[in-house]
This record gives C-alpha cells, sequence and structure tokens, in this order.
C-alpha cells in the first residue's frame, strides 16, 4: 500500500472508531488498574498496552484526537481474548465488552493485519457458513464424510495435514466424531416434562454444539425434561452471532439475533436455554445489540429477559435431582474450567459447582485460576495461535496439579481447547475433558423422593 492510500486508510479508520467507540464508557475508567490481575494477556506479558486499562487508554487517545490507530493499535486490540475477566473486577462497572467489540467494528472494515487464510477462513465461516443453519449441516456432514471414508487416515498418512498451519493440523486430531443429524433429526421438537410441569422452556442448540456435541443437546433436553420442564427446541434457529460479534461483524451478529428473536418469540417459551457459555453471554445481550433498534428492540429485550443457562435454571427452579457415581468402591475425582463467557458476563459461577457436588461418590476439586480463559477464546485459537498456546500452557499446569481424572467445562470451545491441552500435555489416558452436562447425565438417577 502506497503513502497516500495508506494515509486515506488510517484517515478512515480513525473517523470509524471516534464515532463508534462510546465516550461515556471510556470516560468512566478511572484509571484504578483493579482489572489488572483478572487480565489473561497482562498476565503473560507484564504490558500495560495488553491491559484492559492500556487497551481503553488507547481507545480513549483515539477518541480525542491524540494519536492514530496504528497497526501496533490493531494488534493490541486483536490480542484481546474478550474474555471480560476485566468487567466484574471494575469497580466503576466499564462496559468492556461494548468497548473492544465497537473497536473491532471499525477496524475489521479497514484492516490489513489479516494473513490471506486467516481472511479466508474468516469469509468462508461469517458470512458463507453460519449464518445459514443449512450449511452448518453441510458442513458438519462434509466434516463426517472426511473422518469416516479414510480420507482422514489417507492425510495423516500421506503428510497432506502438513499444508495446513500447526494449531489447525492440533485442533484436527483431537476433533470429536461428527453427528449425522442435529438435535432436532434424532429427538424432534416436543418434550413434555416429568411430573407437574415447572415452566415451559426452549433449547437454544447452537451450531458447532449442534455438530460437534449434539448428544450434549440432547442429553440437556434430558435433564431439563426429569427435573421438571417441558422442553421446545424451535427449528429454523440460527447460529447466535457470538463469533461474529466478537471479530467485529456486528451487522452480522445484528441480523442473526433479529432471526432468532422472532424465532423464539413465536414458541412463546418462559425461558431460553443455553447449555454454551459463549452462546449464552451474546444471547442474553441481544438487548444491547439492537438497543438502537426502534422496530426490534423491545422484542430483544423480551429476548434477553428469558436467557439462561441450563445448570442455573436447574439449581434455581427445577426440582432437585439425584446424581450418582456409577464406579462402585471408586472415587472419581473432577475439576472444572470456568467459562469466561458464562462466569463473567451470565455471572454464573456458582450453579455448575453446586450440581457437581450433588454427585454422590465424586470427589470436586477446584483448579487453581479456574476463573481465567483458557486460550480459547472463539477463533483466537487460529488468530492468535501464540498467545493462546501460551496460555493453555499454563493452564494445563493447574489441570495437571488437580490429578483429577475428569475435567470438566460449560462450553464447546472450552471444551476442545481443554482437549487440546489434554493431548497436548501428554495426559491421554489419565482424564478426559468432559461437558458438565454429559457428566451428570450419565449419573442420573432421577427426581429426589
Ligand atoms: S477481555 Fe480479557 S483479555 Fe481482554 S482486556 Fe479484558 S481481561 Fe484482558
Ligand atoms: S478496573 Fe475499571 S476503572 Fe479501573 S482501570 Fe480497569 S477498567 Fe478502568
Amino acid at each position: 500500500m502506497d503513502k497516500t492510500s495508506e494515509d486515506v486508510r488510517l484517515n478512515s479508520l480513525t473517523e470509524k472508531l471516534r464515532l463508534r467507540l462510546d465516550g461515556d464508557q471510556l470516560t468512566n475508567c478511572m484509571r484504578c488498574g483493579f482489572c489488572l490481575p483478572a487480565c489473561p494477556t497482562f498476565a503473560e506479558t507484564g504490558i500495560e498496552a495488553e491491559s484492559p486499562r492500556g487497551r481503553i487508554a488507547l481507545m480513549k487517545a483515539v477518541k480525542d484526537g491524540i494519536m492514530a490507530p496504528d497497526v501496533a493499535f490493531e494488534e493490541q486490540m486483536n490480542h484481546c481474548l474478550g474474555c471480560r475477566a476485566c468487567e466484574p473486577a471494575c469497580p466503576a462497572d466499564v462496559k468492556y465488552g461494548q468497548l473492544i467489540e465497537q473497536a473491532r467494528d471499525a477496524i475489521e472494515d479497514h484492516t490489513k493485519t489479516h494473513r490471506g487464510w486467516v481472511k479466508l477462513v474468516r469469509h468462508t465461516a461469517f458470512q458463507t457458513i453460519f449464518p445459514n443453519q443449512k450449511r452448518v449441516r453441510w458442513m458438519g456432514k462434509g466434516l463426517r464424510f472426511y473422518q469416516t471414508s479414510g480420507m482422514r487416515t489417507l492425510a495423516r498418512k500421506t503428510g497432506a495435514m502438513k499444508m495446513f498451519p500447526k494449531h489447525m493440523r492440533e485442533m484436527e486430531e483431537i476433533l470429536p466424531d461428527v453427528a449425522v443429524q442435529g438435535v432436532v433429526e434424532q429427538i424432534g421438537i416436543l418434550h413434555p416434562a416429568k411430573g407437574e410441569k415447572i415452566a415451559t422452556v426452549a433449547l437454544f442448540r447452537g451450531c458447532l454444539m449442534d455438530v460437534l456435541f449434539a448428544d450434549t443437546n440432547i442429553h440437556t433436553v434430558d435433564l431439563l425434561t426429569e427435573a421438571g420442564f417441558e422442553v421446545v427446541i424451535p427449528e429454523q434457529q440460527n447460529c447466535c452471532g457470538a463469533m461474529h460479534a466478537h471479530s467485529g461483524e456486528i451487522e452480522g451478529a445484528r441480523s442473526l439475533a433479529r432471526s432468532n428473536i422472532s424465532i423464539f418469540k413465536a414458541a412463546g417459551v418462559d425461558y431460553i436455554v443455553s447449555n454454551a457459555g459463549g452462546c449464552g453471554a451474546l444471547l442474553l445481550e441481544y438487548d444491547h445489540l439492537l438497543h438502537e433498534d426502534e422496530q426490534w428492540k423491545d422484542d430483544a429485550m423480551w429476548f434477553a429477559e428469558r436467557v439462561i443457562d441450563v445448570s442455573d435454571l436447574l439449581v434455581r427452579m427445577g426440582r432437585l435431582l439425584v446424581f450418582s457415581e456409577r464406579e462402585e468402591n471408586q472415587c472419581v475425582r473432577i475439576t472444572y474450567q470456568d467459562s469466561c463467557h458464562l462466569r463473567n458476563v451470565m455471572r454464573s459461577s456458582d450453579a455448575p459447582r453446586r450440581l457437581m457436588r450433588q454427585v454422590t461418590g465424586v470427589e470436586f476439586v477446584e483448579m487453581k485460576e479456574a476463573e481465567r480463559c483458557c486460550g480459547s477464546a472463539g477463533t483466537y485459537t487460529l488468530t492468535q495461535p501464540v498467545m493462546s498456546g501460551q496460555i493453555l500452557d499454563h493452564k494445563m499446569e493447574h489441570v495437571r496439579a488437580t490429578d483429577a481424572q475428569y475435567l470438566l467445562t460449560s462450553n464447546p470451545g472450552c471444551l476442545l481447547q481443554m482437549m487440546h491441552g489434554i493431548n497436548q500435555h501428554g495426559l491421554n489416558g489419565q482424564m478426559k475433558a468432559v461437558h458438565i452436562v454429559d457428566f451428570l447425565h450419565e449419573r442420573m438417577c432421577g427426581q429426589d423422593e
């Protein structure tokens, strides 16, 4: 890019950032630094610009016209995991998540920091596959064909996988077997409550979840019906838009939100249940996502008020369930990796722990820094593999120290990252990463009499 076109790009990006960044939120930051110890990128680097306070200061400097958003600025914004651990730590209630999304939304329109293959992956994922549930299923079928037709074995034996970046090869190694059919195709749409109905809830099935972990969706329905909820799974629902929103594709996220709101509103349910922290957090913030949209803002509020994580719903409103370890004469040790968005946005960390402690014959061990991000963070493993790997290595030291046989999580991205960590750190055979819903389902003995 010559100097003139680079100047045009920077001027236009500066304009967009000034327009989109929320000046009130930037001013709310009083530079106290309470958020610094909570931030994984600051913990890894010790650099102020890699902290929430540092990133806010950079955004404010651009907003106030003190600096221009150069490539280093873009990189600092892209290094942020979007884990939002800085928000609960902030005494001034600065909405950091909104600020980073505004910054990325502006940057995305003008970026030149993505490498060619990243651009291709982003375009295919955001514009082509995820906005359309049928294409998500076709992607699943393609993956399934790759896994079962002998192509996978061939690709690994011939070294064809070496064409792909290292982190993509590593993720391919741990990818679970893809389900041929999603939850609706397997068990249908409507599921009556066991015993007297407490409420009618809609399951948000997710896209990754329904392709890679369809059994978890089925198990979620079983837990909910057993606990007294009637479950409906609206068939036309779409991707939540979280990956779009966190990657600066806000308009794509808004469009998916509008579609989901109209579909779930038509179902007329009491609650909208998520079993994936990453999806649940964005669903919960549909009201903010559409707060400037006069036509949709009331319906978005209706939707957001009903969103709840499965663990929270079971603990807060469900009938008490009995869970018991199947392995007799053996105490099973488990630990838990929080989903950042479940903990920091949905503010749910107690309910999963209460459920795990409810299982007889199981010892729950709290992992050191369980609340800290695992480095998964949506597409972060692909776009920032070095930092992601560094964070994962530290996480796995704490995982190993628990000596647990099961590492439970509440989000498909975290689950894949934990599987990857177990594989990379030679813990296969000693430890298994499992979604909390699957773990509970396998040990469910029915309602407490
Ligand atoms: S979202 Fe996470 S990585 Fe980003 S600044 Fe906040 S704590 Fe740090
Ligand atoms: S804790 Fe909040 S107010 Fe304090 S520096 Fe961090 S973002 Fe700013």
